[in-house]
């Protein structure tokens, strides 16, 4: 089915020439508690999405763009829009978009009147932008052109290195905002890119950037990116960045504790660009969320969701979910590129023990069998530096749970990955999201007028370690239950009804798929059997579909 277009044939959905309609009913359970009993109650919600389907120009404005991230990523984009190949010592490799979900992973459409299971590529669900089609620019303090940076990052092999230098050379970041209090000590010998002058002056230049690079590349919308330094925590204060006036205020006061990741979000906000963080830092304190959601735009983060916490976030969720009681988790890293550099100083790994720390929080919390109020497994992240292992970063976990009548189960895992190759696809996948969100509206029951999605862009959590939502917004960090959220939300912009995997119509004694105004139709079992209807076992066979219990 790769390469067919989807269209929904329902009266629900209606396709104009620039954008897709649709009409959806949005069931949920409501809770009360009643002394000791809790009353569900099933709840039904129209809703009218609209998305528009018309493709912008993207322009994507990467902070850190020399790093180990973003020189793979603008490589790795460049190998793919010139299809190149490059020869291993394993024979002859293809650029491709592995480890994207909107790239690389396909969704479960629905199944054919035969059974056939259709599953087509996420990108075919709605129009997305293809990264091939981003245009990018960005920053870095230092000054280092994107040949060098991808040669200093020692991520991509040789032969394609060879082939993309031309390419690259041309490439130069803008200077950036460096403020050393922020980020390690060992990153001042490469800080040779920077600004200077007051907060307010950088932001303003920073601004003027990215009105420079709209004009310059004719782009109709730009993302802009963090994937520089993790920075250390600031400190979130009354009067110095609790709300957007105070945070602006503070700025042009020239305060200390205003960070330049905080600087980006703010001059990307007032220049209405979508702003995502790809580290842990606290770069969305109070007065930035504020500011986006008074300029509603979009921001989205915190820290990519690349590999440990992504692992975390599937086996906690499985663990607890089948009953067993994870009491230790606990993470080492060791890794030897520059982040591992940065991260070896004791206040920007805070930044991200902090991140990797709260992933298996809202599944212990689920489960009030296993754990009683207020208690935890054990948890403990260590990240250490180590030159030699480069960009290839080692992660060794060891799962310890409680399972039946005193028992114990111990899993351990070692990962060994190209950190930038895990991190890369994940910051495609946050762009071209979030550039789609930008044009999905929709309105709820017998509203008037059309909203957009809340500034705090909570669909992005699959992509994140510490995904930041709306206030009183339940935080999920289970791989699943964030993947599902994306689906789901797509489909229903198609009036899909969500994935529910219940299967129902393969539950029944006899089954028959064929189709009826629309409605799946299941024969009685005389009538199946008068038809000599068959059924699809697991195995493949095709059999009568006698059941068992009438034999
Ligand atoms: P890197 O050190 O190779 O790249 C960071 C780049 O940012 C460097 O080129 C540096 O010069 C630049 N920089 C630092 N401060 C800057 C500033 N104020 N303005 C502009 N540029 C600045 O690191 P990386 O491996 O590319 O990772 C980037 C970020 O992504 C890190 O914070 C890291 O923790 C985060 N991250 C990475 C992964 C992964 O798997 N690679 C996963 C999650 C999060």
């Amino acid at each position: 089915m790769e390469g067919s277009d989807v269209k929904v044939e329902s009266p629900n959905v209606k396709y104009h020439d620039d954008y897709i309609e649709a009409v959806y009913n949005y069931t949920t359970t409501r809770v009360r508690k009643d002394g000791n009993a809790l009353i569900a109650q099933p709840l039904s919600t129209e809703y009218t999405f609209q998305t528009q389907t018309k493709l912008p120009r993207l322009g994507l404005m990467l902070v850190g763009m020399g790093g180990n991230n973003g020189s793979t990523l603008i490589a790795s984009i460049l190998a793919n829009k010139h299809a190149m190949q490059w020869h291993t010592k394993t024979g002859k490799m293809q650029a491709n978009y592995y480890g994207s979900i909107t790239q690389s992973s396909t969704v479960y459409l629905g199944s054919t009147d035969s059974g056939e299971e259709v599953f087509i590529p996420m990108q075919q669900l709605l129009p997305m932008v293809h990264p091939n089609d981003l245009i990018i620019d960005g920053w870095d303090i230092s000054s280092a052109n994107m040949a060098e940076a991808m040669e200093r990052a020692q991520v991509l092999d040789y032969n394609l290195q060879e082939q993309l230098r031309p390419y690259l050379t041309g490439i130069r970041p803008r200077p950036s905002i460096y403020i050393p209090d922020f980020i390690a000590a060992n990153q001042e010998d490469r800080a040779n890119n920077v600004l200077t002058g007051t907060k307010q002056m950088m932001l303003e230049q920073v601004r003027r950037d990215i009105r420079d690079f709209k004009e310059s590349s004719g782009v109709d919308k730009i993302i802009v990116l963090w994937t520089a330094n993790t920075e250390r925590f600031s400190d979130v204060q009354a009067g110095l960045n609790d709300t957007s006036e105070t945070l602006l205020n503070s700025i042009r006061n020239n305060e200390s504790e205003v960070s330049p990741s905080t600087l980006f979000a703010v001059a990307s906000i007032l220049e209405g660009c979508t702003y995502i963080n790809g580290s842990p830092q606290n770069t969305f304190v109070p007065g930035v969320i504020e500011l986006a959601e008074k300029k509603k735009v979009f921001i989205g983060g915190d820290d990519f969701k690349s590999g440990q916490t992504k692992v975390k976030s599937v086996l906690v969720d499985f663990l607890v979910s089948a009953g067993i009681k994870p009491v230790s988790v606990v993470s080492y890293n060791h890794l030897g590129n520059n982040d591992g550099k940065n991260l070896s100083a004791p206040k920007t790994f805070r930044s991200k023990e902090i991140s990797k720390s709260n992933v298996i929080d809202d599944m212990v919390k689920a489960n009030r069998l296993l754990y009683k109020e207020n208690e935890h497994p054990d948890h403990m992240v260590v990240i250490k530096y180590v030159p030699y292992v480069g960009d290839s970063k080692r992660a060794m976990d060891e799962y310890t749970s409680e399972i039946m009548m005193g028992g114990h189960n111990t899993m351990v895992i070692h990962n060994t990955c190209e950190d930038s190759l895990l991190a890369t696809p994940l910051m495609i996948d946050l762009v071209v999201l979030a550039e789609l969100c930008q044009r999905i509206k929709f309105k709820v029951g017998a509203d008037q007028s059309y909203q957009g999605f809340n500034s705090v862009l909570s669909i992005l959590s699959y992509l994140c370690k510490a995904p930041l939502v709306p206030n009183n917004t339940p935080l999920v960090n289970s791989l699943f239950r964030q993947r599902a959220c994306i689906e789901n939300i797509f489909r229903a912009c198609i009036g899909l009804s969500p994935l529910n995997h219940m299967m129902l119509e393969y539950k029944h004694q006899n089954i028959n798929l064929s189709q009826n105004n629309g409605l799946i139709s299941v024969f009685s079992k005389k009538e199946a059997i008068d038809s000599k209807n068959v059924i699809k076992t697991s195995n493949g066979v095709q059999g009568s579909s006698d059941s068992e219990g009438e034999k």
